[in-house]
């Protein structure tokens, strides 16, 4: 199997190290990642600047991954139609730094590089880890591989999205895996109000590291009770519910 692994912390990130290594027991990686951290980019690409490309050796000589100057989504878009011999069966994102539960799904650059492999029908799987250390990353990046043969076996269609979510290892391993929906509970974050030596007022968004507890079925709440959170995702923003009663209303002839 040939795994495309991308992130949004960029191609020096122990998340993605640590995912590399994991993920080599399910096929063969290449990895190719935004050459700088790219966290909460969401989905925005690159059109003003050129995409620079550069191949980075492992410790071994070989070619450890291609580190480019862009966005996830960018990596990924380059990826499949340049970088890659062939088209990858799985596309993973991470191990992201954070967790991307909740709301902040949206301002992920993480999940958003999974969701660009599943523009292309291709199976994608975002992991990330909430309230990261470095020291955990290993086990971290086992425990999402453990949970993407999961998914695989269960034979997923080509463009099935899927969001993983471990939540913090410091007290030991998660108490199990719980399929859940990406909560929608608002974030506490404030910007703190500063300012800099030539007298100017600045700000700047702290965050809320624990995040909203949630709801009861909710991503969030997962995290909260010690399970690896999984939910499957679409990037269709379509309110279904609405379409039928707004084609129904009065719309006025434009001449
Ligand atoms: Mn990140």
């Amino acid at each position: 199997m040939d795994i495309l692994l991308t992130n949004d912390d960029g191609i020096h990130a122990p998340g993605l190290r640590a995912l590399r290594e994991a993920l080599r027991a399910l096929g063969n990686v290449t990895v190719v990642a935004p050459a700088s951290e790219q966290s909460a980019v969401g989905h925005s690409i690159t059109l003003a600047h050129p995409l620079v490309v550069q191949e980075l050796a492992d410790n071994a000589g070989g070619l450890f991954g291609y580190a480019v100057e862009g966005k996830p989504a960018d990596c990924v878009k380059l990826a499949v139609t340049h970088l890659l011999p062939r088209r990858p069966d799985l596309v993973v994102s991470g191990v992201n730094a954070g967790s991307n539960a909740g709301i902040n799904v949206l301002y992920s650059g993480t999940v958003a590089a999974a969701v660009e492999g599943a523009f292309f029908g291709i199976t994608a799987i975002a992991v990330s880890l909430a309230l990261p250390e470095d020291r955990h990353m290993p086990r971290a990046a086992a425990l999402g591989v453990k949970v993407v043969r999961q998914i695989l076996d269960q034979a997923p269609r080509p463009g099935e999205l899927f969001n993983v979510n471990i939540p913090n290892l410091a007290a030991g391993d998660p108490l199990g895996v719980r399929v859940a929906e990406q909560g929608l509970a608002f974030y506490d974050e404030w910007y703190e109000a500063r300012i800099d030596p030539r007298g100017r007022r600045y700000f700047w968004l702290k965050p809320d590291g624990l995040g909203p507890t949630g709801e009861r079925d909710s991503d969030l709440a997962a995290l909260a009770d010690r399970r690896i959170s999984v939910t499957p995702l679409h990037f269709d923003l379509t309110d279904r519910r609405r379409l039928a009663p707004m084609r129904d209303w009065a719309w006025e002839p434009l001449g």
